[in-house]
């Protein structure tokens, strides 16, 4: 038993390096390590890698590694497992490392310490993101469903009633420091000036950006001709785009969240900006959920319309959610694209992204997984013409509500 290395969202794949050795990460477990030697240890880890803790082989807990000012230590990371109570690295036994904890505490966030000594002010290579934040508030407010009842300002209303609530970043509950649409960035960049806050937080739904290499120009619109924009510069904001390679993720909406802050250079100017900007594409401005892909929101669409034939027919409403995070299994862990009706007669709705051999052959393996919560429908819109598609995509999302309709009834 050991301690195991992974890439950062990679649990499933193992990573051995060369330079730490099995005794060198069991030693990170132990208090009384060599503290240079240790150190020496997580700086290589940092930035680029997770710990999975051995004590738990059924829900294995991981840790982040994460860097203050003349130091590395490990943080456990919400969500992900959870140590045996007697673990030397159980949240409780590493909390001395941690400030106090009131709020739920957003892991794999750095704050850029500002030394003397640096001369720049812009982002290192740090793992510095958001985006984990993005995902939890997104959760929170309960996108992950797909309801005829979500519309644009019930969205909003969620979010900030439950999405931001107990949530905080930076040590700053999100309530005092969460602010929604651009359109008062410089009311917000002010309150920074006037030393009102340190940092805030600013998010919007966003319908498409325009990349020119040096920038990312994003607008929304609100009627054909009436748009606001905003535009991230690359040279001071890092942007954590989640996008898909393979399949066009030009198209909005997306959600975008970034923070505000003093970013500062030495040399005395005194400089507002965001320092991340985390963007992900969601579904359509009433339908929140985060998406992979067109192909994705082809399959809500479609969802939705079968839940309004049924809906007006029978009064039958059906739960739908599109899972933000992996789900565990009796028979491990997966992530299903749409999860149709309740226990115990779910239906899993599998999106192909992609048609190489090697992609379907992952597929296949994780919908064996995912036969575990419940009979799993394929959509392949590939080497379909776009009315094939649409016919394909409407028999399995309408058939999938049928089911869960019908076998609920029995
Ligand atoms: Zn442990």
């Amino acid at each position: 038993m050991t301690l195991k290395v992974v890439e950062k969202g990679r649990i499933s794949t193992t990573i051995h390096l060369a330079e730490i050795g099995d005794v060198e990460l069991s030693s990170l477990k132990s208090p009384n390590t060599n503290a240079v030697t240790k150190q020496k240890h997580l700086a290589l880890l940092h930035g680029k890698y997770w710990i999975g803790c051995d004590c738990n082989n059924k829900d294995t807990p991981y840790l982040t590694i994460r860097k203050s000012i003349n130091s590395y230590h490990l943080v456990n990371l919400n969500g992900h497992g959870r140590h045996l109570k007697t673990c030397s690295l159980s949240t409780e036994n590493i909390k001395s490392n941690e400030k106090p904890v009131e709020y739920e505490i957003i892991d794999n966030y750095i704050s850029l310490e500002h030394t003397p000594s640096s001369n720049n002010h812009l982002i290192s290579s740090d793992e510095c993101t958001i985006f984990p934040l993005l995902l939890k508030i997104l959760c929170k407010a309960g996108f992950d469903s797909i309801s005829s009842k979500h519309n644009y300002n019930s969205n909003v209303l969620s979010l900030l009633d439950m999405g931001i609530e107990g949530v905080s970043f930076n040590s700053k509950p999100l309530p005092e420091i969460f602010n929604l649409g651009y359109g008062h960035f410089n009311k917000h960049k002010q309150s920074i000036l006037d030393g009102i806050h340190k940092e805030l937080l600013i998010c919007d739904v966003m319908d498409e950006y325009v990349d020119d290499g040096k920038s990312l120009l994003f607008k929304k619109h609100y009627t054909k001709k009436f748009f606001t924009s905003f535009r991230f510069y690359k040279s001071f904001t890092q942007i954590d785009l989640v996008s898909n390679s393979k399949t066009s993720m030009c198209k909005g909406p997306y959600f975008v969240l970034s923070n505000l802050k003093d970013i500062s250079s030495d040399k005395g100017k005194t400089f507002i900006a965001p320092s991340f900007v985390a963007v992900i594409p969601v579904s359509s401005k009433s339908q929140w959920c985060v998406v992979n892909n067109d192909h994705e929101r082809q399959v809500v669409e479609q969802l939705l319309k079968s839940l309004a034939w049924y809906h007006d027919k029978t009064e039958y409403d059906c739960i739908i959610t599109k899972p933000f995070y992996p789900v565990q299994t009796s028979i491990g862990l997966c992530h299903p694209d749409f999860i149709v009706g309740d226990a115990p007669v779910k239906q899993v709705i599998e999106v192909m992204g992609d048609n190489t051999r090697r992609y379907e052959a992952q597929k296949l393996a994780s919908h064996i997984v995912m036969s575990s919560i419940g009979e799993v429908s394929v959509y392949d819109p590939f080497n379909k013409s776009k009315s094939q598609q649409n016919e394909h995509c409407f028999n399995i999302s309408k058939m999938a509500i049928t089911k869960s309709k019908f076998k609920k009834e029995k």
